[in-house]
C-alpha cells in the first residue's frame, strides 16, 4: 500500500485557504471571482510543475493530465471544485482537488508505475452561490443545462453574467476538452462528509455508494384574514394554525416510514404576516430524502392523502422539484472499499445526502466518492473542519483506489 505525504497534504490545504480568506477563518471564494482565479492559477502552476498538461473546456472546467505508460488507454480522473459558498470553509470542494493533486504528486515523486493517464480536475461553479444553479459546470457537460441559457445567468446581487465572467477569466478552452466517455474511463471524487455520521460513529472513511433521491413539495393552506382582536376564535380560519397542524401531522406520518428517511420544513411564507391580522395564506416546503425511490413515493402518498380541509382552511399541494436517487458504480465502490480495508482504516458504506458533481458524472462514467469526517458535521460555514490525519487518510484511500483502477481497467 502506498501513502501520500501528510505534511505536503497539510501545506496544500493551508496554502489554498489563503484564496478568499476571511478575517477569523473560512473563505468566500465565489466561482470565477478574483480569489477563485488565484486558486485556479496556483493549481495550474503546481500541476505543470508535476509534469501535467493543463487544459480547460468551453465552460472553464479544468483538467490537468499526467501521461501514463500506455498512451492509448483512457484517462482516470479525480477531483471536485475550487469555488465556495459565501462565508464557507477550507475543505468543501477544494479538498477533493488537493487530495487528488497530492495523490498524483506522490505518484510522480515516488515514480509509482501507472498505465493510464491520470487527470486531476475541477468543475466550474459547483456551489451556484454566485451564478445559479449549483453544479453548473458538470450540469452543462452532462446535458442537464443548456449552455447558452447558463451563459446569460446574472450573478446573485450583481450585474455580471456567467458568460462575461467566464470570458474575462481567461479560462475558456476547447469544447473538445470536456469530460467524455471517449477519453475517460473512471471518476473519483473525494469530499468532506458535510454531515455528522462518520464522526459520531468514530469512523475514518465513508465509502459513498450513491446520492439520495429527493422530493420537494409546496404545501398551501388558505384561510380567511380577519381582525386579530374582533373575530372570536370559533369563527377564525387561521391558515398558520392549519399549517402548524399539518406540519406536525407530516412528522407523525413520515416518522412511521423507514428510519433513515430525512425530511424537514425549512421554508415558510405567511400572509399577510402582520401581527394584528389572522393569516389567510401559508405556503411551506417539505423536503424529504431517501436512497430508495419507493420510500419517496410513500412520502408523496402521505402528502396526497393529507386532509383537504384543516380547521376550515383549504389544503393544496404542488411538486416544487425532485431528483432521483443515484447509485455509484459497484466496481468503483470496490476500489475505494478495498483501499480503505487494506490501509486498515475504519469505514462504512453510506449515501450522500447532498448533491455533488459526481452524481451527474455517474451518468457518463463509472463514478464514486470518498468521504472524510466533518467536525460536528458542519459545512458551508467558516468553522468547517477536518483534521490533518482525516484529510491525509482520504488522500491515501484515493491514491490506492486509483492505482487499483489503473491495474484493473
Ligand atoms: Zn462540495
Amino acid at each position: 500500500m502506498y501513502t501520500t505525504n501528510k505534511d505536503r497534504m497539510t501545506e496544500k490545504i493551508e496554502y489554498f485557504s489563503k484564496f478568499g480568506a476571511l478575517e477569523g477563518g473560512g473563505i468566500t471564494r465565489l466561482s470565477l471571482s478574483a480569489p477563485a482565479l488565484e486558486a485556479r492559477a496556483e493549481f495550474a502552476h503546481r500541476a505543470t510543475a508535476l509534469g501535467m498538461t493543463v487544459e480547460s473546456d468551453d465552460v472553464g472546467n479544468t483538467y490537468a493530465t499526467l501521461p501514463g505508460s500506455e498512451p492509448g488507454l483512457k484517462r482516470i480522473v479525480m477531483g471536485s471544485h475550487v469555488d465556495s459558498v459565501r462565508n464557507g470553509g477550507n475543505y468543501d470542494g477544494i479538498y477533493g482537488v488537493l487530495s487528488s493533486l497530492e495523490a498524483v504528486e506522490t505518484i510522480v515523486t515516488e515514480k509509482i508505475p501507472h498505465r493510464h493517464p491520470l487527470t486531476v480536475m475541477f468543475w466550474t461553479n459547483e456551489e451556484g452561490a454566485r451564478f445559479e444553479p449549483s453544479m453548473m459546470g458538470s450540469g452543462i457537460v452532462l446535458g442537464k443545462f443548456e449552455k447558452e441559457k447558463m451563459l446569460d445567468v446574472v450573478e446573485v446581487g450583481g450585474k455580471e453574467t456567467f458568460g462575461s465572467a467566464l470570458e474575462k477569466s481567461g479560462w475558456i478552452g476547447d469544447v473538445k476538452n470536456r469530460l467524455s466517455k471517449e477519453n475517460y474511463c473512471a471518476y473519483f471524487e473525494p469530499h468532506i462528509e458535510q454531515g455528522p455520521v462518520l464522526e459520531e460513529e468514530g469512523l475514518e472513511i465513508g465509502v459513498v455508494e450513491g446520492v439520495v433521491g429527493m422530493v420537494n413539495y409546496d404545501i398551501i393552506l388558505e384561510g380567511v384574514s380577519s381582525h386579530a382582536g374582533t373575530t372570536p376564535q370559533s369563527y377564525r380560519k387561521d391558515a398558520l394554525r392549519a399549517a402548524a397542524k399539518t406540519i406536525l401531522d407530516l412528522w407523525e406520518k413520515l416518522g412511521q416510514l423507514p428510519s433513515d428517511l430525512v425530511f424537514t420544513t425549512g421554508e415558510i411564507f405567511c400572509k399577510p404576516n402582520i401581527h394584528t391580522v389572522v393569516p389567510n395564506y401559508v405556503k411551506f416546503k417539505l423536503d424529504a430524502r431517501h436512497k430508495d425511490m419507493a420510500v419517496l413515493a410513500q412520502v408523496v402518498d402521505v402528502i396526497k392523502n393529507l386532509p383537504k380541509d384543516v380547521y376550515g382552511c383549504k389544503l393544496s399541494y404542488e411538486e416544487h422539484w425532485g431528483r432521483t436517487s443515484i447509485a455509484f458504480d459497484e466496481r468503483q465502490i470496490g476500489f475505494i472499499e478495498g483501499a480503505a480495508k487494506e490501509l486498515g482504516y475504519t469505514y462504512k458504506r453510506m449515501y450522500s445526502g447532498a448533491g455533488h458533481d459526481a452524481q451527474y458524472v455517474s451518468e457518463m462514467l463509472p463514478a464514486v466518492m470518498i468521504f472524510i469526517p466533518s467536525k460536528d458535521g458542519l459545512s458551508h460555514t467558516v468553522v468547517e473542519h477536518s483534521t490533518a490525519d482525516q484529510v491525509w487518510r482520504g488522500a491515501n484511500v484515493l491514491l490506492n483506489a486509483v492505482l487499483a483502477a489503473d491495474r484493473a481497467l
